[in-house]
């Protein structure tokens, strides 16, 4: 039983952190924000409950090709750009396309449960910082 509760806590210091950095941070940044306030809590254990998070669908885990995964404190379907230059992952405001999933499951009779879409660009940062 203790172990069990020392694992909701540990979890919900990942949730919190994932929340409160706001920004579809790396499992490194979480890790290093969680660190600061839980030096007890390793590096393994924030791995773990990011994965277990993501799993119940609690937070979103975008895996980025060519990149870290990131993790999202937003848990309903949306879609990402990802800066080539500096690796960060922002929001794209744009309705999700829900019919995209039922047109692949009719042509090709496989069960669709998601799909992930990630843009890729210059966030406006580097486009300002131009000697980069
Ligand atoms: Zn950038
Ligand atoms: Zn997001």
């Amino acid at each position: 039983m203790k172990i069990r509760k020392r694992n909701t806590i540990q979890r919900r210091i990942v949730e919190e952190a994932v929340v409160a950095i706001h920004s579809h941070a790396t499992p490194e940044e979480i890790y290093a924000y969680v660190s600061a306030d839980h030096p007890n809590v390793s590096k393994a254990t924030v791995y773990r409950n990011l994965k277990e998070l993501s799993e119940s669908g609690k937070i979103t885990r975008i895996p980025t090709p060519n990149g870290a995964d990131h993790y999202d404190h937003k848990n309903y379907p949306h879609y990402h750009v990802r800066c080539e230059k500096c690796g960060k992952v922002f929001d794209v405001d744009m309705p999700y396309m829900y019919h995209l999933v039922d047109n692949i499951s009719n042509k090709h009779g496989f069960k669709i449960n998601g799909y992930d879409l990630v843009f890729s660009g210059v966030c406006p940062e580097c486009q300002a910082n131009k000697i980069v």
